[in-house]
């Protein structure tokens, strides 16, 4: 099948950006999702909500923070905030449902080749061909697993109420760390966390740094007892983490070593799930996508990053309300490059819905008070 546009991924960042290629009236497109839509946030343990807030604040310059694209709210949607994964998945689906997204479900992309000036894209069971591939495919399906197979990782937990009563180490203090230490200190476990440093204690304001308000009152409204559960050690990088016999053996590069009776929770965040799907199209350093300023691959031409891990400069785009202003941006630059026009009273909506952000030099988050 042959497309214009092939986005890989039907999470937040693949239907926002088909809604926005529908809104500007492209249509020769189409999303590969490898499992169903939203399928990242399916997987959320149960008991994760939303840290950003969810408001119809739409109409006022300011749609709902959590929304894909400024005419939807999932707070509206729903009928709530602070949504589970799957209430948000939900929200995804009435989307695309409601923009007749073209829309391919079960289809993991497993390969894609440079042919002439066109990209192959290969999933287990079909061929496409593509002009343009807009990786959407974020971080939930590669999570960063340093050491091996052993510990369970934040994305493996289905529900906190599986560890009871027991000691349990968790690695890493930022948001995942400290919301799987409440979850656990809730349910009766004391919690060492060992991290380097903990969102917790951050100074900085930016809350892709610094503890969201949400998690940290979560934490302060946890009672006396199960706040005295809850242990966080810093300056603890793990080093090693080896398995023998009926013990965990945690080695750390201050020196520290540390046995354990039970496996290890690692909160140690995400790789990027577009350079472990197809590394030859991407650039790094320090961990970072090298991207041009309408976050295309500088590897390789007519290759786009949507979604958390797109960077400029000292702007994290990790979050919906952030990586949904660079959709339009992209869609405006493909146009450009087919000698397409597209409607300027259009981007001037989505200029004044915040859904527009072609500079990032002035993103930096500093709150004054
Ligand atoms: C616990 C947790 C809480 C969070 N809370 C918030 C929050 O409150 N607010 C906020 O703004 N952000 C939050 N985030 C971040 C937010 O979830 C991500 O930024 C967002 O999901 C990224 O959207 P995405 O579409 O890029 O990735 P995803 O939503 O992960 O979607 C990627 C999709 O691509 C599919 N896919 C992957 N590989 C392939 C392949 N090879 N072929 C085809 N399809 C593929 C996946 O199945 C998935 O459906 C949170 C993240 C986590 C883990």
């Amino acid at each position: 099948m042959k497309k214009g546009i092939i986005i890989i991924g039907a999470g937040a960042a693949g239907i926002g950006f088909g809604v926005a290629l529908k809104d500007l009236e492209y249509d020769d497109f189409l999303i590969l999702e490898s499992e169903t839509i939203g399928n990242s946030f399916k997987n959320w343990p149960q008991e994760t909500r939303f840290i950003t807030p969810s408001f119809t604040s739409n109409g006022f310059g300011m749609p709902d923070l959590n929304a894909v694209s400024f005419s939807t709210s999932p707070a509206y949607s729903l009928g709530k905030e602070r949504l589970a994964g799957k209430e948000y998945a939900q929200y995804l689906e009435l989307v695309a449902k409601g923009y007749e997204l073209p829309l391919l479900e079960h289809q993991k992309v497993n390969e894609i080749k440079k042919e002439d000036n066109r990209y192959q894209v290969y999933t287990d069971s079909k061929s496409f061909e593509a002009k343009y591939i807009i990786f959407a495919v974020g971080q939930y399906s590669t999570p960063d697993k340093s050491f091996g197979n052993i510990g369970i990782h934040y994305s493996e937990v289905q529900s906190w109420k599986q560890f009871t009563n027991e000691k349990q180490i968790v690695i890493g203090g930022n948001e995942s760390g400290i919301d799987a230490a409440l979850n656990l200190a809730k349910n009766g476990n004391k919690v060492n966390v060992y991290t380097q440093k903990s969102g917790l204690s951050a100074p900085d304001a930016d809350p892709s740094i610094r503890l969201s308000p949400y998690t940290r009152q979560k934490f302060f409204a946890l009672n006396a007892n199960q706040r005295q559960n809850i242990k966080i050690h810093e300056k603890m990088e793990l080093k090693r983490l080896t398995q023998q016999k009926n013990k965990y053996l945690l080695e750390f590069a201050n020196g520290h070593l540390i046995e354990a009776k039970t496996e290890p929770i690692l909160c140690t965040g995400f790789k990027n799930g577009a350079v472990k799907l197809q590394q030859n199209l991407f650039e790094e350093e320090e961990g970072t996508v090298l991207l041009n300023d309408y976050d295309e691959s500088l590897k390789a031409q007519n290759i786009f990053l949507v979604g958390p891990d797109v960077r400029h400069q000292n702007a994290i785009f990790c979050y919906i309300y952030k990586f949904r202003q660079r959709f339009a941006v992209i869609i405006e630059e493909i146009a450009k490059r087919e000698n397409l026009q597209i409607d300027k009273e259009k981007i001037a909506e989505y200029q004044k819905n915040s859904f527009y952000l072609a500079n990032c030099n002035n993103c930096v988050v500093a709150c004054d008070c």
